[in-house]
């Protein structure tokens, strides 16, 4: 059998373009990457290079003033101290187009192979139309929808954002999109305190375990499978482990990687191109956070490989009726 190996973009600038002296753990790109070429991850992946995303492709689903305010480096203090990742350099600007890129590269990915490609950045859901906010200055999951549906034709996208805090931006910004589904399973007592209504809004209480959640994630789950997606966006924040500093829930390794095997699952079944995006993950140590994005990717791989797989011997079938 053919291995399909997992395509995935990163760009050392994923973690050189934040500050060192900037409170979220930038470290987290390099080391997954260190990861994913050790022994254990060898040979699983393809990591790809973006390229920057135009200003076009950000419009989409941005303001255009807000967009070229940040182009311009024109964003009050109070705009970048809402978004954070401060203190900013310039690399901020060059980092985010090529985080963009990736997210839209993967997407372009999935759309012409099938199966299930990554970016090893973004699901920056926090970003709304017109300004960023909780690390977050554009929003990857509602530009990729919306591409999906003015570049690809697709009539049908679901969201699916399983990370703690809930995917608010993504929420407003494709509010009025009836061809998006948007489902966000998080934590009700955590960040973003004033919520926005996704279509579905599936809140876990504080301190929630493996049991809890999963539970919630297949009812997540259902609704997606109902809505019968042409494809699938997977917020795969892994910031619900019980080692995070920010999530306030309590998923144990397995418990998060069950999460994701369970979407992949859905996908693999019902042959739904699916791209991941990393979402947060703020353990402390880190290396928590790492092993479990270790994980998601392993994971997707996996699923990736089946599918194509499947893809496969439904092509042969075909041929040999
Ligand atoms: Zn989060």
């Amino acid at each position: 059998m053919t291995n399909h190996k997992l395509s995935i973009w990163y760009h050392p600038i994923y973690t050189n373009g934040i500050h060192p002296d900037a409170r979220f753990p930038r470290v987290r790109y390099i080391k997954l990457v260190d990861k994913l070429n050790t022994p254990e991850y060898f040979g699983q992946f393809i990591i790809k290079q973006p390229t920057e995303a135009s200003r076009n492709e950000l419009i989409i689903a941005h303001d255009p003033y807000y967009v070229d305010n940040f182009l311009n480096q024109n964003l009050t203090q109070k705009e970048i101290k809402r978004i954070g990742l401060t203190p900013w350099t310039p690399q901020i600007i060059p980092r985010t187009l090529l985080l963009m890129g990736g997210a839209i590269a993967a997407l372009d990915h999935v759309m012409e192979y099938g199966g299930i490609a990554g970016n090893m950045a973004g699901g920056t859901h926090h970003a709304h139309y017109d300004f960023g906010s909780g690390y977050c200055i554009f929003n990857d999951l509602a530009v990729c929808s919306l591409l999906a549906l003015s570049k690809y034709n697709l009539t049908k996208v679901a969201v699916i954002d399983f990370d703690v805090h809930q995917g608010d931006g993504t929420a407003t910004i494709l509010q009025n999109v009836d061809e998006v589904l948007t489902i966000s399973v998080h934590c009700q007592q955590n960040f973003p305190f004033r919520k926005s209504k996704s279509d579905y809004d599936l809140e876990l209480p504080a301190g929630a375990g493996d049991e809890e959640i999963l539970t919630m994630v297949a009812t997540a789950l259902d609704i997606t499978k109902q809505f019968d997606p042409e494809l699938i966006l997977f917020q795969a924040g892994v910031d619900g482990l019980a080692t995070d500093s920010l999530g306030k829930l309590n998923i144990s390794r397995q418990g998060m990687s069950k999460r994701n095997e369970m979407v992949f699952d859905l996908a693999i079944e019902q042959m739904i191109p699916t791209v991941v995006f990393m979402g947060g993950g703020y353990s402390n140590p880190i290396s928590h956070t790492i092993d479990a994005f270790g994980d998601l990717f392993l994971s997707a791989s996996r699923a990736n490989n089946q599918i194509l797989s499947k893809a496969n011997l439904e092509t042969i079938d075909s041929k040999i009726e």
